[in-house]
């Protein structure tokens, strides 16, 4: 099936007022915006139209009982100037996983593809020509029924914003490992980039901060023994020179960086160990001396490296980030394979399609 995307274009871009070099992040968006209705069971009114506001009624069921989900994926430019999607397919199958647990509609796969492709077709001139820069896409669903009643909505919206965005210098974070609160739990939705994820984390990445801290670390919700992920990135360590993260059980984002980086990692020849990680264990490590890394992974910084860990009262300080090995050479690699410098092993490189000439 293919599907028939109206478009109306704004009558003067925006983009001439934009500065590429000075771009802060998620608050300038393109000119056009990708939206679709579903209603009787399908998605209809398939559009790309000016960026702007829209009506909703405010008895929006997504207002009431949160049914948001979202995705953020980005479109780059590779060094010879073409626009590239990472695993774009991976960002597709995820929102609907995602749909899955919240009871809202699957977006079909051709749908999703032909959406992003148009858009960012029509916004190319947004992506920043800029090493390390990017136009960061944002898909989202929200429920749109005006009913106060607890059910799944009828209705839906289903948006995809552009922004471009300047390279992301990460410095390197210090952690808390959070004893009180819980980001997810088994059996919740913690595996759903649900919008409501995000709400319950603002406390403890506020109080956490307050202590001095940069970032959570979450912890499984029945003992705060076994590490979950960090702040909204996932968590890898090096140990001896041996890599572990932890595995997913349901209540862990399954990162797309995340499973490219252990893809990369044991294709260098690291051994990667998915498993359940223990606060006991890196605590044992760093007394022995082999914490030799830690670095948070996400679409946004790709790796972000963690400068210390507080537990109990106590920082554990990391190795200076200039002697750390392996969370450089899978960024590099990642970046490598963004840019077209590096060989795309994989097949995780999707052209953006060229528009077809009106
Ligand atoms: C999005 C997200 C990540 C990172 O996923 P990527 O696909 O690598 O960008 C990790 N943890 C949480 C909670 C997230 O929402």
């Amino acid at each position: 099936m293919s599907y028939n995307i109206s478009v109306t274009k704004v009558t003067q871009s925006r983009l001439p007022s934009v500065d590429f070099n000075n771009l802060p992040f998620g608050r300038i968006f393109t000119d056009h915006m990708f939206v679709a209705d579903y209603q009787d069971g399908q998605w209809q009114d398939l559009r790309i139209v000016p960026t702007g506001n829209f009506e909703l009624h405010p008895a929006a069921m997504v207002l009431h009982y949160g049914q948001a989900i979202f995705e953020g994926m980005k479109a780059f430019k590779n060094k010879d100037g073409e626009a590239v999607f990472f695993r774009p397919e991976m960002h597709s199958e995820r929102i609907n996983a995602s749909a899955t647990r919240l009871c809202m509609p699957e977006i079909p796969a051709e749908l999703f593809d032909e959406a992003i492709h148009q858009l960012v077709a029509l916004e190319e001139a947004w992506i920043p020509p800029v090493k390390d820069s990017a136009l960061y896409v944002r898909p989202f669903m929200i429920a749109t029924d005006g009913f106060l009643g607890v059910r799944p909505s009828e209705t839906y919206k289903f948006f995809i914003l552009t922004c471009p965005v300047g390279p992301y210098y990460a410095k390197p974070v210090t952690l808390y490992t959070e004893q009180k609160y819980v980001r997810a739990a088994v059996g919740g939705v913690g595996e759903a980039k649900a919008a409501g994820n995000y709400a319950a984390s603002l406390l403890p990445a506020k109080e956490a901060k307050n202590k001095g801290f940069d970032q959570v670390m979450w912890m499984d919700e029945k003992e705060f023994k076994y590490i979950q992920e960090v702040g909204t990135m996932n968590i890898f360590f090096v140990i001896d020179g041996k890599v572990i993260t932890p595995k997913t059980n349901g209540a862990i984002l399954k990162g797309i960086t995340r499973d490219s980086i252990i893809t990369l990692l044991r294709d260098m020849g690291y051994e990667v160990e998915e498993k359940d990680v223990s606060i006991d264990e890196i605590v044992a490590a760093y007394e022995a001396g082999t914490l030799q890394e830690a670095f948070g992974t996400g679409t946004a910084a790709v790796v972000s490296h963690v400068a210390g860990i507080s537990y109990q009262g106590k920082m554990m300080e990391l190795p200076a980030i200039e002697k750390r090995v392996i969370a450089h050479k899978a960024k590099a690699r990642i970046e490598g394979i963004r840019s077209g410098e590096l060989e795309d092993k994989f097949a995780w490189i999707k052209a953006v399609r060229v528009l077809e000439a009106v």
